[in-house]
């Protein structure tokens, strides 16, 4: 790979995120990435901006700058309006070009890890997959991306020193949303790219809509997880009766989902979701890292185990030592209880 020079390292300046929307609608990662965006900007006093491709640009814009961001670049026309890998990485890609911006963000979903490996290539830098913590040196102006490696037992901190922008994935659900300052202004740059339909390769000639088992743990509020400890598919109903008291849904650690006692759909952790829910009731999961980096940023944790030493009880704000067959089941009763009584009261 061909090095930036120094001099030309210098000259890009400002952090930028991708927006990835759908039907008009942003993906929550884009705006969530506006707060450590900001972060990085205002330590590094450059202009947070965002790149949006495709109609619904200004709309966009508007929302974008209502979650802190100072600029946002527009390129839009037919060949945009639905996603695909060339046109869309072409469009960023003469972006980069033109403004360099030194840091570049865009979220770990499916679109995401597609366009952001295919414009790494394109403008001959690296990239950072599926981080979990970003930072910056301030005095070098170096881009710290933090991720699990090896497995998941250690965390990296990568750094892209040579080649500008320094680009990461994050995951959904990692980073907080930024707080909503309805009427914030900011500028808008339209850029106009020449590309026609018959210079991409690939056509759109239908959708199918995907089939969703009705359980979505990334938005869930509430999260109820079962780990190995609850011993059976048979005793997860009693994990099933907690969510369905808290008004929540059942996640998995890994272990549950490869003995086929849930499905793929509840795992939460490093090979499954990353969740930041209000509440998150950890039972009989012990907490191995690669557990731990799905779930650390839930709001509350409450964990169950009769392990005190359990890993687990080192990210919980409440820890509960004791055999989860006694605490789940009286649990789920004096809670049902306290919602008969809220119910009654009304
Ligand atoms: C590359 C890689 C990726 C991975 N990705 C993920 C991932 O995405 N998500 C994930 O979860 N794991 C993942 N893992 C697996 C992870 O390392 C652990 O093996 C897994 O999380 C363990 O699941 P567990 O906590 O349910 O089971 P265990 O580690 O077996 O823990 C069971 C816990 O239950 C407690 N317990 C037992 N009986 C009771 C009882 N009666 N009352 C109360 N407590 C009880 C025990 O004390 C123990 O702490 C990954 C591993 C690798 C190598």
């Amino acid at each position: 790979m061909p090095k930036t020079t120094d001099d030309s390292i210098k000259d890009f300046r400002g952090v930028w995120v991708y927006v990835e929307h759908a039907d008009g609608k942003a993906t929550g990662v884009s705006w969530e990435l506006l707060t450590p965006g900001r972060h990085m900007a205002d330590a590094l006093g450059v202009e947070l901006g965002v790149m949006i491709v495709g109609d619904s640009g200004s709309r966009l814009a508007t929302e974008a700058f209502a979650y802190g961001a100072d600029i946002a670049y527009i390129i839009d026309g037919p060949v945009f309006s639905h996603y695909r890998t060339e046109p869309h990485m072409r469009a960023v890609v003469h972006l980069i070009n033109k403004y360099q911006p030194e840091i570049f963000l865009l979220g770990a979903t499916v679109t995401g890890r597609d366009l952001a490996s295919a414009i790494a290539i394109e403008v001959d830098t690296g990239l950072t997959a599926d981080c979990t913590q970003l930072g910056v040196d301030v005095e070098k102006r170096l881009f710290e991306m933090t991720r699990p490696a090896f497995g998941g037992n250690i965390m990296a901190t990568i750094l892209c020193e040579q080649h500008r922008p320094q680009m990461a994935t994050v995951r959904p659900r990692v980073m907080p949303m930024p707080a909503r300052q309805p009427g914030r202004l900011g500028r808008i740059v339209r850029e106009e790219l020449e590309l026609k339909e018959a210079d991409i390769a690939t056509k759109i000639l239908k959708f199918f809509p995907t089939e969703s088992e009705g359980v979505n743990i990334a938005e869930a509020d509430i999260i109820v997880t079962a780990g190995r400890g609850v011993g059976s598919a048979e005793n997860l109903r009693m994990i099933e009766e907690l969510a369905q008291a808290t008004g929540g849904v059942v996640g998995a650690s890994r272990a549950v989902v490869d003995l086929g006692w849930i499905s793929y759909a509840h795992q939460v952790g490093q090979t499954g979701k990353t969740v930041r829910p209000r509440l998150y009731i950890a039972v009989g999961v012990s907490g191995a890292i690669q557990h731990l980096v799905g779930m650390q940023n839930a709001d509350t944790i409450i964990a169950i185990n009769n392990d005190p030493e359990a890993p687990i009880f080192s990210v919980a704000s409440v820890g509960i030592v004791g055999d989860l067959f006694e605490v789940v089941p009286e649990l789920t009763r004096q809670i049902k209880a306290a919602r008969e009584q809220a119910a009654a009261n009304v």
